[in-house]
């Protein structure tokens, strides 16, 4: 994962945090807008076929950092901050504690760029990913929301959403399997893909509670997110803490408490692999 400049930036941008100045965190912002960096692919093409198989007991996580580019996401409490960039930082500090516990990471995008939400899951799929988490804070309209939650598909998005997708057969994710089959073990993997993915927002939401205090935990929530359609693994979304919140949008750029949150998701993680 290497230090790169983006982690540098970031990282100053987060030891500027809390009693620092708008203007040096503004500046960090900007110098990392200012200095591109050499292009990295991460991800596999739309077109590409999927990858070969991981060797045995290799586990692969795709760790899918919330929004990017132009779309910034929710704003900080400080000026010129945006969910985009906490997603990204906390996304890579997820995906090194996963590394240091032999488990594969990937990452639907690596620099702030704009990605849609159909190719994040899209990535997960085509990798043949064992889980998939999407990592976001969360805003309020009147600011005076705080705390955590972690949300997984609805049942009835699930099935529909398998019914949207014969429109859209993925064969590549089922080798060797002709086109109707590959429909009917996709609905199977749908299927068993539900209940893990409420066994694993369960997992992440209690590691946060753990770390971060019972008092912000607004618990495992279901809807029809459209992060999360279409994924074949069991999947979720974190919203980690609220962006916007006087307080809790201070505390979420503490490198402290971004290490506690990272923490947290890689331990739920962990426990469902
Ligand atoms: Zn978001």
């Amino acid at each position: 994962m290497g230090g790169s400049w983006r982690w540098s930036a970031a990282a100053l941008l987060l030891t500027a945090g809390v009693g620092a100045s708008v203007a040096a965190v503004q500046t960090a912002v900007s110098a990392a807008a200012a200095h591109p960096p050499p292009l990295r692919v991460a991800r596999p093409s739309t077109t590409a076929p999927a990858e070969k198989a991981r060797p045995p007991g290799k586990k692969l996580v795709v760790l899918d950092p919330g929004h990017g580019g132009s779309n910034a996401g929710a704003r900080s409490v400080v000026d010129g901050v945006y969910e985009k960039h906490l997603t990204m930082l906390l996304a890579r500090a997820v995906g090194e504690r996963l590394e240091k516990r032999g488990i594969e990471v990937r990452f639907t995008r690596e620099i702030d760029e704009y990605v849609s939400l159909r190719e994040r899951v899209l990535t997960a799929n085509r990798l043949r990913a064992d889980l998939f988490v999407s990592i976001h804070t969360n805003a309020s309209d009147a600011r005076s929301q705080r705390g955590f939650e972690t949300w997984v598909l609805t049942p009835r998005a699930v099935d529909i959403d398998a019914r949207a997708l014969r429109a859209e057969p993925a064969p590549a994710a089922h080798p060797g399997a002709d086109a109707a089959t590959a429909l009917v073990l996709d609905d199977v993997e749908r299927g068993l893909s539900q209940a893990g993915a409420a066994a694993l927002a369960a997992a992440i939401q209690r590691e946060l509670a753990t770390r971060r205090g019972r008092d912000g935990d607004r618990g495992v929530r279901q809807s029809s997110m459209d992060v999360l359609l279409g994924a074949t693994m069991p999947a979720a979304l974190v919203e980690v803490g609220f962006i916007d919140h006087p307080i809790e949008g201070q505390e979420l750029l503490e490198p402290e408490v971004q290490a506690a949150i990272a923490d947290a998701i890689a331990a739920g993680i962990a426990s469902r692999l």
